[in-house]
């Protein structure tokens, strides 16, 4: 891609509404642009990392077996009706009526769609377990909507449902999702605080928010670093579970290292038992042939909230730091004014976008200060500079953007450099 076609325009100064840093950069680097309060468009550069995020959750839900489907945005306000939450879910519903009065709504969540369309097509204790997910727009109508897109009203999220038959073979599910989001997270570059967690309008008894350390996040975390610090993937979920202390957040009794700071809310999992299942009639039959209501989960990701919580955890002064696999473009190539090295520009750019996917080309009519200085704030991993160096020593100056690291190389050894896919 190359600049002159991007839509893209740097903005030097935050925007006074950007009250924390990842909303201040996402503005300044023409990621999102607010349409109105709490609903934001996603630009090109925004799009690109969403959907590098949205791939990283769906490769690691279809690993462990969950179906990908998409349910539409709006519902029918019957089957909410039918559940006992279309009065209990007050103003954050957003409620419409179309031409004939009929009661829509614009989903803020799933349970009630998929508990209904699951019934139509799983009749037997055979077909069980079974674990949906999509990919979807939600519409919350959040009191205060801010931050940009960490508490927006229209935001994206992934939410999976999982069908058993019985209490104890839910929760085994309910470990595989716990374990799945562990891993989910580490593979954004995040580092996963699993805290034990109410359950609240969806309701059910057991529940874990992932929680991500961040100073601006909005829930109020007591953790132990040492134990934070740990490779949680090696360990089992009753290891993990048993490191929390009696008023569930993750301090080790037997010590008093405990360190009070902030959470970013990335994940929410649930266990519900019947209590869709029930209202909604929808069962199975068992090998006896008598009914049996399936025990559900539902299990969240904030994808669009994730954009904004790595960009919390990778950022410095000049601005964002992404890891290779989220970022919208691996390397940038950066050339001067004039035009001169446009061809070997070029080339590169072919060669290497073949090799690496995204890479960018800065082609545009500015000088190089300023597009380095763009690279920086747009925070792409691996630079390359074709300027004075080259003419004067046909060398060109790669930059790691998240140490500085500099090496200077011939074209043919940039051709077949290897660039490290890493996470800052
Ligand atoms: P919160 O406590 O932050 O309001 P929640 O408990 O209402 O979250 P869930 O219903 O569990 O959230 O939704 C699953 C995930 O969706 C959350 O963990 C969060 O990452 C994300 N999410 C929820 N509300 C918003 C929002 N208004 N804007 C962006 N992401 C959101
Ligand atoms: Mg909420």
């Amino acid at each position: 891609m190359k600049f002159s076609n991007l839509l893209f325009n740097s903005l030097k100064e935050s925007p006074k509404e950007a009250k924390i840093v990842s909303h201040q950069l996402m503005l300044r680097s023409s990621m999102i642009r607010q349409h109105t309060s709490g609903i934001y468009t996603w630009l090109p550069l925004g799009f690109k990392v969403l959907k590098n995020i949205e791939n990283i959750v769906r490769y690691n839900q279809n690993k462990i077996g969950c179906n990908e489907m998409m349910m539409s945005t709006i519902q029918s306000s019957d089957l909410w009706k039918k559940s006992g939450r279309y009065s209990d879910y007050g103003k954050e519903m957003l409620r419409i009526n179309d031409r004939h009065d009929n009661e829509l709504l614009y989903g803020p969540t799933n349970e009630e769609v998929i508990t209904d369309l699951f019934s139509d097509y799983v009749n037997s204790y055979k077909g069980l377990p079974k674990y949906l997910y999509h990919i979807q727009w939600k519409f919350r109508d959040e009191i205060r909507p801010r931050f940009g897109v960490m508490r927006g009203r229209e935001f994206l999220m992934k939410d999976a449902y999982s069908f058993d038959l019985d209490h104890e073979s839910a929760v085994e599910t309910y470990k595989i999702f716990f374990k799945s989001y562990l891993q989910t997270f580490i593979d954004l570059g995040l580092q996963p605080i699993p805290v034990k967690a109410a359950t609240g309008a969806i309701g059910g008894d057991l529940s874990h928010e992932f929680q991500i350390i961040a100073k601006t996040g909005e829930s109020e975390l007591a953790y132990d670093p040492e134990l934070v610090s740990q490779n949680l993937l090696n360990k089992s979920y009753e290891e993990i579970t048993s490191m929390y202390s009696a008023s569930d957040e993750m301090i080790d009794k037997n010590r008093s290292n405990v360190v009070i700071g902030r959470g970013i809310e990335v994940g929410h999992i649930f266990n519900f038992g019947t209590k869709y299942s029930l209202p909604l009639e929808c069962y199975v039959l068992n090998n006896e042939g008598k009914k049996v209501f399936p025990h559900m989960g539902s299990y969240g990701v904030g994808v669009s909230r994730l954009t904004a919580a790595i960009i919390e955890a990778f950022h410095d002064e000049n601005g964002i730091k992404w890891p290779f696999n989220i970022s919208p473009f691996k390397i940038n190539i950066i050339t001067s004014t004039h035009g001169s090295n446009n061809e070997v520009a070029e080339k590169l750019l072919e060669k290497l976008t073949l090799k690496y996917g995204n890479v960018s080309y800065d082609d545009r009519d500015l000088g190089m200060g300023r597009k380095i200085k763009d690279s920086e704030l747009i925070g792409i991993p691996w630079s390359i500079i074709i300027g004075k160096n080259y003419e004067e020593n046909k060398q060109l100056e790669i930059t790691n953007r998240s140490n500085g690291e500099k090496s200077f190389l011939t074209e043919s050894e940039v051709e077949s450099f290897k660039f490290e896919q890493y996470t800052p």
